[in-house]
């Protein structure tokens, strides 16, 4: 019986003004933003992602759909525990979280730690089992043109019932 799963996660956002710049649930001062139907935090969307991919439970858009109007602006730290009480009711628990922010400006290096600790708080995890990178993409493609934000992350589940 496997006893651990691994899931990865992938996500995109464009950059717009007149938009929240947020970032592992942190509201990160810049004069663009992400565009989506949720707060469109893209780090917490793959995280998101990774964590329902472990489980082959599907992606977030089958969970919380942008065509229904009840997740319009919602905090994706809300979605993220509702993802997490799902992974825990099926006997999972997280191991660790590793993830890359890929973003031209702002500099994230400043608000890691912040981001690092409203995850860990949402997913009762210690902040170092919460990975997370921030890089440019060396001014290539429309991440590099500044029109959007991407983020990958990765995640071990390990079952609930081999620390008994
Ligand atoms: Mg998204």
């Amino acid at each position: 019986m496997t006893n651990i799963r691994i899931g990865n996660g992938y996500d995109i956002h464009r950059l717009v003004s007149d938009r929240a710049l947020i970032l592992g649930g942190v509201n990160i001062p810049h004069e663009l933003g992400l565009l989506g139907h949720s707060d469109a935090d893209v780090l917490t969307h793959a995280i998101m992602d990774a964590m329902l991919g472990a489980l082959s439970l599907g992606d977030i858009g089958h969970y919380f759909p942008p065509t229904d109007p009840q997740w319009a602006g919602a905090d994706s730290l809300v979605l993220l525990n509702q993802v997490h009480q799902l992974i825990c009711t099926q006997g999972w628990q997280i191991g660790n979280i590793d993830s890359v922010v890929v973003a031209e400006r702002p500099k994230l290096k400043l608000h890691i730690e912040k981001m690092r600790d409203k995850l860990a708080a949402v997913l009762q995890l210690q902040p170092n089992q919460i990975g997370i990178k921030a890089t440019t993409n060396e001014k290539l493609g429309p991440v590099g043109r500044e029109e959007g934000i991407c983020a990958y992350a990765v995640v071990l589940l390990v079952a609930a019932d081999s620390f008994k």
